[in-house]
Parts: C-alpha cells; structure tokens; sequence
C-alpha cells in the first residue's frame, strides 16, 4: 500500500525523522490559509499524488504548470493551488495518462545547501533490509545506478538492532557530511532504519534527502510502501489509503480477495496461483502474445470470486480474448465451469474463449461446459492453450 507525502512526512515527523512544517489543502482557499498559518516567507506547492518526478512534471491543463511550485507570497501560492487542484499531472511516472490531483502539501520551504538521496529496500539475496545513499539526489536514482553505480552506497542493516554508529559513519565518510550534519545524519540514518522496521514497509524513498545551509538533515520528500501482506499488524495506516489512486480494476479486485494486476496486453487471464498465474503469463509471451493482467484466483476460489473475477476481465476493453488455465486442485473446475457458464449468462463472452482445466472434477467440469452453449476453444494443456488464444485475438 502506498501513501502520500504529506501523510508520510506527519508519520516521520511522530517518528523522531526530521522534516519541514507542512498542512495539506484541499483548496485553493485552504492553501492560502495553510500559508497563513505556516507563518513562513517562502513555501512550496507540492501537488499530492502517488508518484514521484512530480517537480519536473506538468499539468495537462497547462504545459508551464509544475507539480511542484516554489513559492514567495499568498498570490503565488493560490495561483499554484489553482492550477494544481482538480487538473491532471503528468510525470515520468503517472503514464501519459497522467493522475489527478484532489490535493495539496503547502510546506515552508528550506535553504539546500545539498541534495542526497536515501532509500531503503529489502534486499531479498541477503535477506536483510538495506539503507542506499547517494551523493546524487533530486535526480532520477535510476539513471545513477544504470549511468554511475559507484556513486551509490550500501549498508545492510539486522532489523533487531538496526543501523550501527559506524555504519552511519562509514555513509557520512563516502558522502562527505562532517561536523554539525555528521551529528544530525548520527540521529537520522538510524531513525529512518527503524521506521522502516517497526511500520513493515517494503520501500522507503527519500528524494532528496537535504543538508541545510545551517547543517540540519531534512526529508524532503517521502515515498513510502507498506507491505499489504503485515498491514493487518497496523490497523491506523488503513485509514491512509487513499482509493481514488488505486487502479479501479484492481480496487475491486482486491474487494474480492483476487490477486490481480492490470497489464498492458490484450490477453485476460483466469488462472489459479501464483506459480501457474506467471508461467501462463510467459508462455502467452512465448508465442507471441501479450497478456492484459495477472490474475490468481487463489486455490479456494468461490463461484462468487470467478464470477466476478470474469466481469473484470471483460470489463477491459483492451481485452480481446480470454484464456482460462485451471489446475484444480482445492479449487474444482466443476467451480470454474459454473463461473464461465455464469459470466456467460451474466456478461457474455463476445471475445474468444481459451479454456484448459485439469485436476479434481475435471471431468465433470469438461462436460458441463460441453453442454452449455458458450462457444469455447478447449486447449489440452499450456502450451496448446497459450498457441490457441494468441491465434485467437492476432
Ligand atoms: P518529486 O520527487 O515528485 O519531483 P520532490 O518532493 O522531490 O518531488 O520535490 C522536487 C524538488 O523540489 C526537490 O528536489 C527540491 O529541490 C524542491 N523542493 C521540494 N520541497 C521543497 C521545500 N520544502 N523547500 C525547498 N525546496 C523544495
Ligand atoms: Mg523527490
């Protein structure tokens, strides 16, 4: 689960991490308000969205509007509010598409005098998290890793005991922060390590981690990502997820208790667990074709779960073609043959129809399908299935 920055920062601030003074706003009413109350000459607009490159990012509405505008009185910051809430941003990350902003951080505004950057990840080959810093912040991590690795530094942290002094002060040494900053980054590094820890989150981006002219070490931004999977340990983050950034299809998905991932392609894929869900997604790709999703039905799928599970699917309209693969196994494909016979009567199949069912009632399954009057390509096993739907939609 992702969150906003303004929502970040306030969980950072609770958590000894330092960052700026900021409100949130809704409006452009509120925005000035908020400026008001910071109380602070300079402030920066911040457009809240669940995307980073926000800075260098425009609005479709208007090609010189900024997603993040600096700001240096009332004027400029309702102007900024203006043109940020209810228009679309586009940046290197939303897609051409863009997001829609409901909202945003007004934030007093801070003399840089560097810009680092700090993430931390789990890093699953040696099974520790692992905090990475670089020299080069406020640009794209990406490029300095592809373009410049030795520029980016590791530590591996024990998440019982966290970061170490002196793996603080190995960091500070490979980034240059002496004196007073040195002091503040001893406070810093480890605070964020263990936010990391104690919130289970999966990523942790700080872009850019600034140095000020008077030595403070300052988030200013915040990209954070909760583990779904430990969400159930921290009931007050549920409140912080924000629906109207998640992708509809996959909202209601996960309503459902799907695993499901929207694609790019033109294939829909049903398929149960995770193993066969990728392996059907690959050979799709082998011969040819592109998948639109990734979809477990998981192994104790309901009729009620497929059904709806099918009105996903064909709900995209860049879906062209359906390919169910089931390895019944808890689940039954006489289960998944009452789903299909269903979603038939329900939405009806007007793009071609893949079906490969093995395991328990397969028998059974097979021949209800059989009898009912859904045309269906019947596939013997993958390779025949992936071959016949990628026929099916070219
Ligand atoms: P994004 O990563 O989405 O572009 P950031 O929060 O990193 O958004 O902001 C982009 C840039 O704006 C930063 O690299 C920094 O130079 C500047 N900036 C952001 N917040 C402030 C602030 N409070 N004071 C001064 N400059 C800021
Ligand atoms: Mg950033």
């Amino acid at each position: 689960m992702k969150i906003h920055e303004y929502q970040g920062k306030q969980l950072f601030r609770q958590a000894g991490v330092p960052v700026l003074d900021g409100v949130m706003a809704k409006t452009a009413d509120d925005a000035v308000a908020a400026y008001d109350k910071l109380g602070n000459k300079i402030a920066v607009v911040k457009s809240q969205i669940h995307a980073g490159g926000r800075g260098k990012g425009t609005t479709k509405e208007n090609p010189d509007q900024r997603g993040v505008v600096v700001c240096k009185n009332a004027d400029e910051v309702r102007a900024a509010a203006e043109g940020l809430i209810g228009k679309t941003l586009v940046t290197i990350q939303t897609g051409e598409e863009g997001k829609e902003v409901h909202q945003v951080y007004v934030e007093a505004g801070c003399d840089i005098a560097r810009e680092l950057y700090l993430g931390i990840v789990v890093d699953r080959a040696a099974m520790k998290p692992v905090l990475m810093v670089s020299t080069e912040g406020g640009v794209e991590i990406e490029t300095v890793a592809e373009e410049t690795p030795e520029l980016i530094f590791k530590e591996h942290f024990d998440p019982a005991v966290g970061l170490e002094g002196f793996q603080v002060r190995k960091l500070c040494k490979k980034l240059g922060i002496t004196g007073a900053a040195a002091k503040a980054a001893a406070k810093f590094m480890p605070a964020i390590c263990r936010f990391f820890v104690d919130f289970d989150c999966s990523m942790c981006e700080i872009n850019p981690l600034v140095i000020t002219g008077d030595d403070q070490v300052i988030a200013l931004d915040a990209k954070i990502e909760f583990d779904s999977n430990a969400l159930y340990r921290h009931p007050d983050l549920l409140p912080l997820r924000d629906e109207t950034e998640d992708e509809p299809s996959e909202a209601r998905a996960s309503r459902s208790g799907l695993s499901f991932v929207k694609l790019e392609g033109n294939i829909g894929c049903l398929v149960n667990g995770a193993g066969l869900a990728m392996s059907t997604m690959d050979i799709i790709k082998y011969h040819g074709g592109q998948p639109a999703n990734f979809l477990d039905v998981g192994g104790g799928a309901n009729a009620e779960q497929v059904t709806e599970a099918f009105q996903i699917l064909l709900g995209d309209p860049n879906c062209k073609g359906v390919l169910v693969n089931i390895f019944g196994g808890i689940a039954r494909c006489t289960t998944i043959a009452a789903a299909i016979i269903e979603a038939g009567k329900t939405v009806g199949f007007e793009v071609p129809l893949v079906v490969r069912l093995e395991g328990t009632e397969v028998e059974e399954g097979r021949k209800m399908l059989a009898e009912c009057d859904i045309d269906i390509i019947n596939a013997t096993d993958i390779t025949d299935a992936a071959k016949k739907i990628v026929a099916a939609t070219k």
